[in-house]
C-alpha cells in the first residue's frame, strides 16, 4: 500500500505488526485489518478574499467498515497528508474497538493553515470539501468531528452544507457542534477531562496524589487545556504548556485562569507575563510527574525518550511517541504509559454519546454524559492494566492488543463477501 507511504503510516504499521505478532494472525488476514478500506482525495477550490481561487488538497479515510460506520476528526494543517491521515484513520480503529463502540476508524483533513485564513476563506473551505465528501459521509456511513485545526463552527458549517443537500437537518451527520445544533453537552470538554480522569487513575494505582502533584503539557489547545484545567481543579500544579509557537514555564505553577485571558486575546501561550519562555523540546524533558503530549505525531523520539523525567505519561494526542521511543520507554518501568489510544479516547466516546443522541433526538444533561463516560473510560484502564499484567507487556501493546483483537475476530465472524 505505497499510497500511503509517510513516516506515521509506517509507525503505526509497525506497531500493527508486532501486535499481529503476538496475536499470529496469518499474512492474508493480516492485511486484511490492517489496511484502510477506502480513501478519498479531493481538490478543492476556494475563492479567496483577494478573488483569487486556491486550490487545497483534501483526504478523507475510512479504516473499516466491519462493526459500523466509520468515525474520526477532520484535521486543518498544513502537514495533512494522505499517509498521516490514513495513520490516524487506523488508530482510531483500535480506539473504538478498544472501548466497545459501534464503529471503524477514520479521519480526514486538509492541507491548510487555518490561522492564515480568513473567517469567509474558512466557512468557503470547509464548505467546498464537505460538498466533495457529500456521498462519502453520513450518519450510517462516516461520522467526522474536530480535530487540530478545526473546531464546533467548523462542525456547524459541515452539518449546515451536508442538511441543505439532504433537504432537511442531518444533525447526526458530524459530532462535536454547538449544543445549539444537537451537539451534547460535555463534548467539547471530554478529550481534555478524559485524559485528566486516566491519569487520576494511574496516580491511584501508583499509589500517587493529583494534589501539589506536578504536570507539563505540550499543545495547549482543545485537548491540553482541558485536561490541565481538570487536573488543576484538583490540586495539580501545571508547570509548563505549549503550542506550536513555543511554551511557558513557571515553577511555582501557572496561572490558568489568567493564561487562559492571555491566550484569548493573543492566541498563543508564548509571551505571558506570568512565566518564562522555553521551547517545546524543552519543556517535554522537564522533571514533573505527569507529562501530556497534547500536541501532535512523534513528539517522543529515540533521541529524547532517555531524557524525559515524569512518572506519568499520558498520550493526549494521537501518535505522540514513536516505536524506536517504546523501546526506550519498555526499559524504563519507573514511566507508566496511558497509550494514546486509551488516553485520549474520551473524544471518542462523547463524540459516540452525541450520534446516539442525535438519532434519537433526547438528550442528556452533562452529569449523565460524564458518568457515562467514566464508567467506559474506567472499563477500558481496567482491561488495560489487567492485560498488561496478566501478559507481562507495556500499556500500548495491552490497548493496542485488546482493540486489534476485536476488529479480527468481527473479521472473522462477518466472513468475506461474496
Ligand atoms: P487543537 O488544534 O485544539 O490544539 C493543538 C495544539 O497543539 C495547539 O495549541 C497548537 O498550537 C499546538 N501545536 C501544534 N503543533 C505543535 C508543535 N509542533 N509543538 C507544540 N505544540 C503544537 O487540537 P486538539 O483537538 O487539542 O488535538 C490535539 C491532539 O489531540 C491531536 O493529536 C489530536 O489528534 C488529538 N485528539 C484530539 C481529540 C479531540 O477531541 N479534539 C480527540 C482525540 C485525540
Amino acid at each position: 500500500m505505497d499510497i500511503y507511504r509517510h513516516p506515521t503510516f509506517d509507525m503505526a504499521c509497525e506497531q500493527f505488526d508486532l501486535v499481529a505478532d503476538r496475536l499470529e494472525i496469518g499474512q492474508v488476514e493480516r492485511e486484511r485489518v490492517k489496511y484502510p478500506k477506502r480513501a478519498l482525495v479531493v481538490a478543492v477550490p476556494v475563492r479567496m478574499d483577494d478573488g483569487r481561487v486556491q486550490v487545497f488538497s483534501g483526504y478523507r479515510v475510512q479504516h473499516h467498515l466491519s462493526l459500523g460506520p466509520t468515525k474520526g476528526g477532520l484535521r486543518f494543517h498544513p502537514d495533512v497528508t494522505l499517509g498521516e491521515v490514513a495513520a490516524l484513520a487506523m488508530w482510531m480503529s483500535w480506539k473504538c474497538a478498544l472501548t466497545g463502540l459501534p464503529y471503524g476508524g477514520a479521519k480526514g483533513g486538509v492541507a491548510c493553515d487555518p490561522r492564515a485564513l480568513s473567517i469567509g476563506e474558512l466557512e468557503r473551505l470547509t464548505r467546498r470539501f464537505t460538498q466533495e465528501l457529500i456521498s462519502f459521509i453520513g450518519p450510517q456511513i462516516d461520522i467526522p468531528a474536530p480535530d487540530v485545526g478545526t473546531n464546533e463552527q467548523t462542525m456547524a458549517w459541515i452539518m449546515d452544507t451536508y442538511s441543505n443537500h439532504h433537504g432537511h437537518s442531518v444533525p447526526g451527520v458530524v459530532t462535536g457542534k454547538p449544543v445549539n445544533l444537537g451537539g451534547s453537552l460535555g463534548r467539547r470538554e471530554a478529550t481534555g477531562r478524559g485524559v485528566g480522569y486516566l491519569v487520576g487513575r494511574a496516580m491511584d494505582v501508583l499509589g500517587m496524589e493529583t494534589r501539589d502533584s506536578t504536570v507539563v503539557v505540550q499543545g495547549y489547545g482543545n485537548v491540553g487545556s482541558v485536561a490541565a484545567a481538570s487536573l488543576a481543579k484538583h490540586g495539580a500544579k501545571i508547570l509548563a504548556v505549549s503550542d506550536a509557537f513555543g511554551g511557558v514555564f513557571n515553577a511555582q505553577g501557572l496561572d490558568l485562569n489568567a493564561l487562559n485571558e492571555h491566550v484569548e486575546k493573543t492566541r498563543s501561550v508564548v509571551g505571558f507575563a506570568g512565566a518564562d519562555a522555553i521551547t517545546n523540546a524543552q519543556l517535554l524533558e522537564l522533571k514533573c510527574d505527569v507529562l501530556i503530549p497534547a500536541a501532535l505525531e512523534r513528539q517522543i523520539t529515540a533521541e529524547n525518550a532517555p531524557r524525559i523525567q515524569c512518572r506519568i505519561l499520558a498520550e493526549g494526542a494521537n501518535g505522540p511517541t514513536t516505536p524506536d521511543a517504546d523501546l526506550i520507554l519498555d526499559q524504563r518501568p519507573e514511566i507508566f504509559v496511558i497509550p494514546d489510544i486509551l488516553a485520549n479516547a474520551g473524544g471518542v466516546v462523547v463524540s459516540y454519546f452525541e450520534w446516539v443522541q442525535d438519532l434519537q433526538s433526547f438528550f442528556w444533561t452533562e452529569a449523565e454524559v460524564v458518568d457515562k463516560l467514566f464508567r467506559i473510560l474506567e472499563t477500558a484502564f481496567t482491561q488495560t492494566t489487567g492485560y498488561a499484567k496478566q501478559n507481562k507487556v507495556s500499556m500500548r501493546m495491552a490497548a493496542l492488543t485488546l482493540g486489534i483483537k476485536r476488529v479480527w475476530e468481527a473479521k472473522k465472524q462477518r466472513g468475506l463477501f461474496p
